[in-house]
């Protein structure tokens, strides 16, 4: 694609990387097939070459955003299916994230949203906030319907909705703290309890310290470690993104210097993308640059790091799983063999649903933002992944575990989960 910047725009780093990316674009229109919001609503300005479009017309100018790119932009569910499929290479990832910040800095969104935003970005990256709020959610959930009528709280309405019915007692399973191996050990890691997940389902963050210290694995469960920083990435406040990456970077490689580490393993898909993009989002902050690219380096998803590990082969147990592969999985890490490699030797059947490049409507916070859309791409994952009359289904992303949770009632685990069952841990709740 020709772009036309001038050499003053091109001075921006931001902007040069982006005229980069841009150019490689040659208009073939192959990423609109497998776009879930194209597949969904048709229009070329909700495919991934359309977006480019807008935000090439919006850098270009040098203009602040207007109604019709934020619109279609707001829609993107950061999914990258269009990256998968792309022949030409195109990052639309990191072309979206510029966008994103740019319309964070030159667009005034109507005060509803600004307040909306601001409470998400105040609440869900913080594990005790959540978990207030939370339970504040579950005594005012009657009031959902009442909420969603009035356009000023109607965002808090659907958050209500989307509150899972039981909030479960804060654990202490996977407090800061080393956890020795069992046995001589064969490995250190560091684990990122994370935000939003320890509050939901604690169980995932214990199930992984028990299935790697049983299989000789010391892990590290660093003090001062927190949310990763991709739910307010993705909204384009990108200094507080910078800063919670900052701040996690600074508390692994201190583990590292003090007795090393193999891994920096990560149970949230959604999380592990952006942990592995820190060296690219630190890039230009000379006192951090080189230590984001360690950190992202050492970064694994626990699937990633299991499929080292060599796990013995279990007999069958007779149950059939369907793996549900969260975006951030396939599209953002590239990680499709390993998670349905180690179900199928720790014992289980392993179904694949139909169209499974197509995001369940999650994204994040996009289940609060774009309400609509996210519901049909719910029922359309659930309808799939029904179909393959499953006992249980498994994905890695605790965004993908409530959205699909809150449509079917087969029950849905983490990977981890079932295979900490299989390798000798109790039976997960929900089963
Ligand atoms: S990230 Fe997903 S929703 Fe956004 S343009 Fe690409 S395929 Fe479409
Ligand atoms: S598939 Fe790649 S090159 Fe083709 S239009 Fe989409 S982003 Fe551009």
């Amino acid at each position: 694609m020709q772009t036309n910047f001038s050499p003053e725009q091109l001075a921006d780093p931001h902007v040069a990387e982006s005229e980069k990316i841009l150019r490689k674009c040659v208009h073939c229109g192959f990423c609109t097939a497998t776009c879930p919001t194209y597949v969904l609503l048709g229009d070329e300005l909700d495919s991934p070459r359309g977006r480019i479009y807008l935000i090439k017309d919006m850098l270009e100018n040098g203009r602040a955003a207007d109604t019709e790119t934020v619109t279609h932009i707001d829609r993107c569910l950061s999914c990258l299916s269009c990256m998968t499929t792309c022949p030409s290479g195109v990052d639309y990832m990191h072309l979206v994230d510029h966008a994103r910040v740019h319309i964070e800095k030159t667009y005034r969104r109507p005060l509803k949203d600004r307040f909306a935003r601001s409470v998400i970005a105040a609440t869900l990256p913080y594990p005790s906030r959540f978990r207030l709020a939370l339970r504040t959610a579950r005594l005012a959930r009657p009031l959902a319907g009442l909420l969603k009528r009035v356009p000023w709280l109607r965002t808090f309405g659907i958050m209500l909705d989307l509150a899972p019915p039981a909030v479960p007692a804060a654990s202490d399973g996977a407090r800061a703290a080393v956890y020795a191996a069992k046995g001589t050990p064969r490995g250190r890691v560091a684990l990122l309890t994370g935000c939003a997940q320890p509050v939901l389902r604690p169980e995932i963050n214990e199930a992984t310290i028990r299935l790697l210290t049983g299989q000789s694995v010391e892990v590290v469960v660093s003090a001062g470690e927190g949310c990763c920083g991709a739910l307010v990435h993705h909204m384009g406040r990108e200094e507080q993104a910078l800063n919670a990456a900052r701040r996690n970077v600074d508390v692994w490689l201190k583990a590292a210097e003090e007795d090393g580490l193999d891994a920096i393993v990560i149970t949230a898909s959604g999380c592990g993308t952006t942990i592995k993009d820190y060296g690219h989002m630190l890039r230009l902050d000379p006192a951090y640059a080189e230590k984001a690219a360690k950190v992202s380096a050492l970064a694994k998803d626990i699937t990633e790091y299991l499929a080292g590990l060599d796990l013995p082969e279990q007999g069958p147990r007779g149950m059939t799983v369907a793996y549900h592969s969260a975006c951030s999985m396939q599209h953002g890490q590239k990680i499709t063999l390993a998670p349905k490699q180690l179900l199928k030797r720790a014992g289980f059947a392993v179904r694949e649903p139909a169209e499974g490049h197509l995001c369940c409507g999650s994204a994040g916070t996009y289940n609060i933002l774009q309400p609509e859309i996210s519901a049909k791409l719910k029922a359309r994952k659930v309808r799939n992944i029904e179909a393959t009359k499953p006992n249980v289904i498994a994905t890695g992303n605790i965004g993908c575990i409530t959205q699909i949770a809150s449509g079917t009632n087969i029950p849905i685990l983490h990977t981890v989960e079932l295979l900490d069952w299989a390798y000798g841990g109790p039976k997960p709740t929900g089963l």
